[in-house]
């Protein structure tokens, strides 16, 4: 590169930098086939080596599907014309076979003969994360269509049973009814804390409380919720946090929701609070169907849901762990997961906890103290 771009006289200086920050891919080329020189950045995107750059392996022809043909020639002239490109989306054949989709831009730094530089910034993530949402936003409509599909079910038995006089009849209808209702809202208030958590960007306050008194309360709760067995196991009285009491409840209820939703009817659901080091760890622990070792990051992902998990319980938007990774990083916090397929998994989730000294002072007025 060095020896290209010395001759590029003023240029040279600007794109060594950006060449060698490895940011993002660059390539020199001579606007035809031949690619002249990549930096690291280019050729971990396309899987190529320095090797094959020397031997000429790496072209753009080689790199670029045939799909992409016409929009290329398009940009090549765009580019012998205005001296620069508006970038755009394309995708390079990666040397293993698979496509890279990519933002790509170019300018030329010399007119005779012609030579451009392209830069190409690799935006599968972000690709992948469309493709999420849009998925979600299918979830969601499903989800929340399925209720309502159901209570329109009930409600004309309600009105056949109320016209028969079925006072039983009509009691289950208006049960199941309230069942639905229950399910709808209970999705819409996912939907809201998603967009309260994106809105609140990380302001969690400093109001001081027992995360005890939060544990116990939401475990009070989940019994009533859910038939099943539900142990809360505390190994102190107090636990002095800092933050949001109501946004760290809102953790526990969705870790036992899954725990009771990813297991089978009939096993234990257990919560465990204890202190580690500073920091209060208070764990859910199932023994349900488990998470294999390579969901276990992006199962904290927005809009993932597992292939497993979404055979087990149809149910689900997959949104409720990222919202609890995200309440507990604004917290100082953070959740991890332990797990074993087929055996169950342990979600425990670590709050820092206060000094003794300030942690004195709600211990005496009882929860809820502000710290200034
Ligand atoms: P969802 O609404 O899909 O449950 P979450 O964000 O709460 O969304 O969870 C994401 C995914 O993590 C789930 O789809 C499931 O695959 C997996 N998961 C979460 N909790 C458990 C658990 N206790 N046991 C097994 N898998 C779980």
């Amino acid at each position: 590169m060095q020896s290209t771009i010395s001759s590029l006289g003023s240029s040279e200086a600007k794109y060594r930098a950006l060449f060698e920050t490895n940011l993002i891919g660059i390539a020199l080329s001579d606007l035809d086939n031949s690619i002249i020189d990549a930096n690291d950045a280019f050729l971990d995107l396309v899987g190529y080596t320095q090797d094959d750059l020397a031997n000429g392996k790496l072209t753009w022809s080689a790199i670029s599907p045939q799909a992409y043909d016409a929009l290329d020639d398009k940009k090549v002239k765009e580019l012998l014309r205005r001296g620069t490109i508006t970038p755009f989306e394309k995708a390079y054949l990666h040397k293993d076979g698979h496509l890279v989709p990519v933002l790509v831009g170019a300018e030329t730094v010399q007119e005779n003969p012609p030579l451009g530089v392209s830069f190409a910034l690799d935006i599968s993530h972000r690709k992948k994360m469309e493709q999420r949402k849009d998925d979600f936003i299918g979830t969601v409509s499903h989800e929340l269509k399925s209720p309502l599909a159901v209570l329109k079910i009930y409600a004309d038995l309600l009105r056949a049973a109320m016209h028969d006089g079925d006072q039983d009849e009509v009691l289950r209808n208006l049960d199941e009814i309230d069942n639905q209702v229950h399910k709808l809202n209970i999705l819409i208030g996912d939907l809201t804390n998603l967009t309260r958590i994106q809105m609140d960007k990380g302001d969690v306050g400093r109001n001081l409380f027992n995360l005890a008194d939060a544990v116990a309360a939401v475990v009070k709760d989940a019994k009533l919720t859910y038939q099943r067995e539900i142990l809360l196991k505390n190994s102190r009285k107090w636990y002095v946090t800092r933050g949001n009491r109501e946004q760290l409840e809102l953790v526990f209820r969705n870790l036992i929701a899954n725990a009771v939703r990813y297991s089978a009817d009939g096993t234990r659901v257990t919560v465990r609070v204890r202190s580690e080091q500073n920091h209060a760890v208070v764990s859910v622990e199932d023994r349900g169907i488990g998470i294999p070792p390579e969901e276990r990051e992006a199962i904290f992902e927005r809009y993932y849901r597992a292939d497993h998990a979404a055979s087990f319980s149809t149910e689900g938007m997959g949104i409720g762990l990222y919202v609890c990774k995200e309440i507990l990083a604004n917290h100082k916090g953070q959740i991890v997961v332990e797990s074993s397929v087929g055996k169950g998994s342990r979600f425990s989730c670590f709050v820092p906890l206060v000094p003794e000294r300030r942690a004195r002072r709600i211990k005496h007025k009882g929860s809820g103290a502000r710290d200034s």
